[in-house]
């Protein structure tokens, strides 16, 4: 791809703290920030929605739902929200039922290659911060920076608890646990665009740093 705008391609496993690292990145560049993970939960919630099997026959369908409007990430003063034409799906994306089924979702490679493509668009129009699983490796190789996050499967499931139990959202400890576990396994083993390191991204291990210290190292590295 040959543009002249800067890319920052952010990946790495759930709950690993990409989203809100990202979007403190985009806040600080100015940059705008696309959560990649938010638009194969919004193919999720459409088909659950719209009771489509999740199965490779069903895959055409599940993307031209997800194609019929546009995908929009608005960001300001602290507030993240996607919407699909004008409907705020934020909330909706987040459900445990979409969290669920969005693994088996984002393993279909025509649903993939849609949302590759609306994805390298984004990159093409302006900065961005982008977050993932395949951003650097597939999405865009030629990512002006890369990063790859990675922390223990105990540490993710405690801040995810954390997060759940902030919104009062009651779930067992042991249960994220195994559910992290099972969606990295997922996502580690598909054969389309699994989550992987590239080889020129910078890995870091977050699992003793807090957010600021993981973003300052971020900003330090792309000086
Ligand atoms: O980042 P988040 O946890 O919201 O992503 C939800 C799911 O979407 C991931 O578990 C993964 O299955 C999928 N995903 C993906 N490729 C991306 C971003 C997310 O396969 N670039």
């Amino acid at each position: 791809m040959k543009n002249n705008t800067i890319s920052i391609a952010l990946d790495g496993p759930a709950g690993v703290g990409k989203s809100t690292i990202a979007k403190a990145l985009a806040l600080e560049l100015g940059y705008s920030y696309v959560d990649t993970g938010a638009m194969y939960r919004a193919v999720t919630l459409f088909a659950l929605e719209n009771n489509i099997p999740i199965d490779a026959d069903h895959q055409q369908t599940m993307l031209e739902l997800a194609m019929r409007k546009e995908f929009r990430f608005i960001f300001s003063d602290g507030l993240f929200q996607v919407y699909f034409g004008d409907r705020d799906i934020t909330d909706e994306i987040r459900s445990l039922e979409v969290t669920r089924n969005v693994s088996y979702v984002a393993a279909l490679p025509a649903v993939r290659a849609g949302m590759c493509a609306l994805q390298r668009n984004m990159a093409a129009d302006a900065n961005v911060v982008m977050e993932g699983r395949d951003i650097g490796t597939v999405v865009l190789p030629d990512a002006t920076y890369k990063f790859f996050l990675t922390a223990s499967v105990e540490i993710r499931a405690r801040r995810r608890y954390l997060e759940l139990s902030a919104r009062g959202i009651s779930v067992s400890f042991e249960d994220l646990c195994r559910e992290i576990a099972a969606r990295d396994n997922l996502d580690s083993s598909r054969s389309h665009a699994p989550l992987r390191k590239a080889p020129d991204a910078v890995e870091i291990d977050t699992t003793d740093m807090n957010i600021e210290e993981v973003v300052a190292r971020i900003l330090s590295y792309m000086e």
